[in-house]
């Protein structure tokens, strides 16, 4: 017998197959998705691959396959399905293949891994990054090494058992300085193993039941059907999406859930347990160590879980008879992956959705634009619900012009509306949040009397501020002018610039009122030691008066006794360098105005901002999402964004900058001959906003106009090209990326 196998590897050159002999000792373990040790070309070591076919004649002198990992086989479906991701995400096979394959690489089960207390967590120095990696000889202290980079922060248990490294190898890296361990007290899976009341089933509504019963007859008939149900929060989005997946049982077939990350905390999972008890239910998140991962996906592979909650990559799970997919908080960017496969999760729930012929549940209370607008076309039938469904206020919001604020003498990041509203809250003991949407890098200017910010001519984009060079540049066309020192509109020289951070606020809110307790939450907090479950479940618990905190504290949790939200400076999301800056702005505003008055209190939110005109906050102020739409389509037709066109992005980098120079002009040249002008908008290479990182130097080239199968085709060559002139540069392509950076 022939194995077919990809290595695993994410260099160009070896995305393709390659035969090997499978020796009849082996024979009776190996199916399509094993993964094998083979020996390869003149490399001393075992390489990995993984079998992704059979065959009975090969015109080359084969070698044998050294060692198979037995336990899991992949379906037709699933090679079919990598092959259809690594056309359209520009990536190798095994890349996508991996993706399907069980956590870790043993089917080895560890005992008493959850019944410790004290757990030895192991960590990567600096990220593994800028470790000097040349310096290690032994080759399974390497192996380690990048088994971590895969894995940071599993357990020493764990990499004991899934890599086979022993204690000794674990202990001389910690002493050379390549990893560190660290000893933390867990619980076990956090979503799991809690006694919970079973719930019942609530009597739906009139517009529940309307969108109940028209996905339900999709299922009945078999068919693909997309959904979109957009709802505001409290609309009983989630206790329809229970009784779906209540007749998707019954009917024996399995569902999938799909959440962000951030939002699956297990309040949101306990709903799920109340309701169809925990037996039937596995989770899958990034949260959970690499045993429990595997622990889950075996529950699922094993047909025992019926029920799949998860983070973006869920969907990739071995289910069976699967019935219904589901993806909540449809708008949420992290269903987009950043990484290698650059894959959509939403695209991948469609193209499974239509290959088994089962409906496709999006549910949001700010839909995404282009989501909307598919569901306003009519390509997926959109199902409304306007009413909340336990009748609960919506929050009153306040907008507090900066600007005014400035001209009065206060220089505070807090305005005197916002300053009173906590005073109040102190008094009465009640919790506040206050919010910085602040967003990693981006720098822009904006002047402090009146507001103004620079936009590119071009893209109606913040231009960002370059140090380096004090230039203003725009990241999407390469438009760039001189910094200014006074305002064009009002000739003020209160120039200012945009990117001040939670612990400043912090510092600031300590001083004005020393009797708050308060607590910090962003990304340095939220660290190895403190995950950001342990800072919400301490501010609700503890009772601390303010929570002060980055995007990560709007979602997921309810806080019954929060009745104030804070926006310091909601014109941070406004000016990222990004064309969904007013769909991002408007969003995140709806979303922690959510999080005030949840039950039976008034909520209050104040927003502050430079730009109260700007129509993102005036419609978050009116929490309406349809006259956000109406005017935001309008600039997304004009301007030729999505949906009206998808955003090819090239990302170019060495640590050569002339080959980076070289390779980004050529790539541009046969993209120029090679794609229809009239369809395609192509930007001249230029350097990246972040146009250097780790030692690497990175350009880009942007390409707007609809994805087809040519354009795919005619990248695909062009990439093909690139690999054959050098092999010192990295060249990846990703479409609709959301970070443009
Ligand atoms: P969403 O997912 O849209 O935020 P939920 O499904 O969480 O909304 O519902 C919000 C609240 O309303 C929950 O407490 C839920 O129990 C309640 N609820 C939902 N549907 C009904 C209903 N038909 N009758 C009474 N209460 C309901
Ligand atoms: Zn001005
Ligand atoms: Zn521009």
């Amino acid at each position: 017998m022939i194995a077919e196998v990809i290595i695993n590897s994410t260099v160009k050159k070896l995305d393709r197959t390659f035969d090997y002999n499978v020796p009849v000792k082996l024979a009776g373990t190996v199916c399509v998705g094993s993964r094998v040790q083979i020996p390869f070309g003149s490399m001393k070591h075992l390489e990995e691959g993984f079998i992704i076919g059979f065959k009975e004649k090969s015109k080359y002198k084969l070698k044998d396959i050294e060692t198979i990992q037995e336990g899991f086989c992949l379906s037709e479906e699933n090679i079919e399905l990598a092959k259809w991701m690594s056309r359209r995400y520009f990536c190798n096979l095994s890349d996508c293949i991996k993706m399907m394959l069980p956590p870790g690489t043993t089917t080895k089960v560890i005992k008493n891994r959850i019944r410790e207390k004290n757990l030895k967590f192991i960590y990567l120095k600096k990220n593994g990054e800028e470790l000097e990696l040349e310096k290690i000889k032994s080759e399974k202290q390497l192996r380690a090494i990048n088994f971590l980079k895969e894995n940071d922060g599993i357990l020493q248990t764990e990499l004991e058992v899934f890599a086979d490294i022993s204690k000794s190898i674990i202990n001389t890296l910690e002493r050379n300085g390549y990893i560190e361990i660290i000893e933390k007290q867990v619980q076990r899976n956090p979503f799991l193993n809690k006694k919970i009341e079973r719930d019942k089933e609530l009597v739906l509504t009139n517009e529940q039941k309307i969108a109940y019963e028209c996905i339900l007859e999709t299922m009945d008939k078999k068919i693909f059907k997309e959904f979109l149900i957009y709802g505001i929060t409290g609309s009983g989005k989630t206790e329809i999406y229970l009784q779906l997946i209540k007749k998707a049982l019954e009917k024996q077939q399995s569902s999938i859930i799909l959440v962000p990350e951030i939002s699956l905390t297990p309040q949101m999972v306990n709903r799920f347990i109340a309701r169809f008890g925990e037996r039937n239910i596995a989770v899958l998140h990034s949260k959970l160590s690499l045993g429990e991962r595997y622990d889950e996906w075996q529950k699922i592979n094993k047909k025992e879980a019926k029920i799949i909650i998860g983070a973006r990559s869920a969907i990739f799970a071995p289910i069976y008879n699967l019935g219904l997919i589901i993806i909540d908080e449809e708008h949420d960017s992290s269903y987009k992956s950043e990484m290698l496969p650059r894959y959509n999760a939403k695209d991948i729930a469609r193209y499974l959705a239509q290959k088994r012929n089962i409906p496709l549940v999006l549910g949001s209370a700010t839909p995404e634009i282009t989501t909307f607008y598919k569901a306003k076309k009519e390509e997926s039938k959109l199902l409304t619900l306007t009413k909340r469904a336990n009748l609960s206020n919506l929050p009153k919001v306040k907008v507090v012009d900066l600007r005014q604020e400035f001209q009065n003498g206060n220089n505070t990041m807090l305005s005197i509306d916002l300053y009173n509203a906590i005073k109040e809250n102190l008094k009465r003991k009640k919790q506040t949040i206050l919010f910085l949407n602040r967003r990693g890098f981006s720098t822009f200017i904006m002047c402090r009397d009146c507001g103004y910010t620079v936009k590119c001519k071009n893209c109606n984009i913040s231009l960002t501020y370059h140090l380096k060079e004090n230039q203003l540049k725009c990241h999407y066309c390469g438009y760039e002018q001189n910094n200014m020192k006074v305002c064009p509109e009002c000739k003020s020289n209160k120039i200012k610039y945009f990117g001040t951070g939670t612990q400043k606020l912090e510092h600031q809110i300590n001083k004005i009122f020393p009797e708050a307790s308060t607590i910090r939450m962003d990304v340095d907090t939220v660290s190895k030691k403190n995950s950001h479950e342990e800072i919400l479940e301490k501010f609700k618990n503890d009772n601390i008066d303010i929570l002060i905190g980055t995007q990560m504290v709007v979602k997921g949790h309810h806080f019954p006794k929060v009745t104030l939200v804070g926006v310091i400076a909601a014109d941070a999301s406004l000016n990222i360098d990004d064309y969904r800056a007013n769909e991002r702005t408007f969003q995140i505003l709806t979303q922690v105005a959510g999080r005030a008055g949840r039950e039976n209190l008034q909520g209050n939110v104040i927003i502050q901002t430079y730009n109260p005109d700007n129509f993102s906050i005036e419609c978050a102020k009116k929490q309406n999402y349809d006259m956000f739409y109406e005017r935001e389509i309008i600039l997304r037709r004009q301007l030729k964004y999505p949906p009206f066109c998808d955003i090819i992005l090239f990302g170019i980098s060495s640590t050569e900058e002339e080959i980076v120079k070289q390779l980004s002009n050529n790539i541009y040249v046969e993209l120029i001959n090679n794609v229809h002008e009239e369809e395609f908008l192509i930007t001249k290479p230029m350097p990246a906003p972040i146009d250097k990182m780790k030692s690497k130097y990175r350009w880009r080239i942007i390409i707007k106009g609809k994805v087809n199968d040519r354009i795919v085709e005619k990248i695909q060559q062009i990439l093909q090209k690139c690999y054959k002139v050098t092999n010192k540069a990295r060249v990846v392509v990703d479409i609709n990326p959301i970070n443009m950076l």
